[in-house]
């Protein structure tokens, strides 16, 4: 059982249409009812519905972010990209950046640093993913690898205040499988270890659901859960956050 203040995220990834949105009353009402002051509930849906579900959401105290964004501060010739202060405008609070899903198409740890600062510049919350490959587990970079991530991605950054760092091993995202909660101890302890004094959120994606939750909730250390495909179903999003509680 925990008491402390933990955070649930819901990343949709592409999924979702306006019709989609209906199904959220009950996560509405469940968050109207649930431990409030104990937890932030945030969903990242794609671009297309944030400012729908901003407007849904008004009187709820469920959050809305964006999944991505471009790095440019300003108005540029970039035909499709959609910036930090656009998101802010239409009621993100918070962008999810350096999601493995987009390191594997090209982004690497200075593109993300640019992400950041253009991102917190505008004002949005940063969840920063980082997390090891299954080839750098096995070769037992899992450090180096979130060292230099940790690293470059917020290199020149000093307030972390409005950072929360993801812990997704790239190997566990939408597989099954989990780390050994030992492991997943260790190196949740090693990020928070990095930021010294100053206390961060350091959350875990991978894979969690409404049975692996009930060991991962016993690393305390953990302050919330990134959710991918179990959050797409609100009934399955509830019970992991009820279980996270019992
Ligand atoms: C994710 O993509 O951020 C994620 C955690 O996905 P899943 O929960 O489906 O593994």
């Amino acid at each position: 059982m925990t008491n402390k203040y933990m955070y649930f995220i819901a990343n949709w990834k592409m999924f979702g249409t306006l019709k989609t949105l209906n199904s959220l009353k009950k996560v509405i009402s469940f968050s109207d009812n649930f431990k409030k002051n104990k937890l932030s509930i945030i969903y990242c849906p794609p671009t297309t519905l944030i400012r729908p579900l901003f407007k849904k959401l008004k009187k709820s105290s469920i959050e809305v972010g964006a999944q991505n964004c471009h790095e440019s501060k300003s108005y540029a010739s970039l035909t499709g990209q959609i910036n930090s202060g656009m998101l802010k405008d239409i009621g993100a609070k918070y962008v999810i950046l350096g999601h493995s899903e987009n390191r594997q198409t090209g982004e690497d740890n200075i593109l993300i640093n640019k992400k950041i600062k253009s991102s917190l510049k505008s004002g949005l919350k940063v969840i920063l993913c980082i997390g090891e490959t299954l080839k750098e587990k096995k070769n037992n970079k899992t450090n180096k690898v979130l060292n230099s991530q940790i690293k470059d991605c917020l290199s020149g950054i000093k307030n972390y205040s409005n950072v929360i760092i993801a812990y997704e091993p790239v190997w566990a995202i939408g597989t099954g499988k989990i780390p050994k909660l030992d492991n997943l101890k260790n190196n949740i302890l090693y990020i928070k270890k990095k930021f010294k004094k100053k206390s961060i959120k350091v959350l875990y994606g991978g894979s969690v659901n409404g049975k692996n939750i009930n060991d991962l909730k016993k690393i305390s250390l953990i302050d919330g859960f990134l959710i991918g495909g179990e959050s797409r179903d609100p009934n399955k999003f509830i019970d992991i956050i009820k279980k996270t509680y019992n």
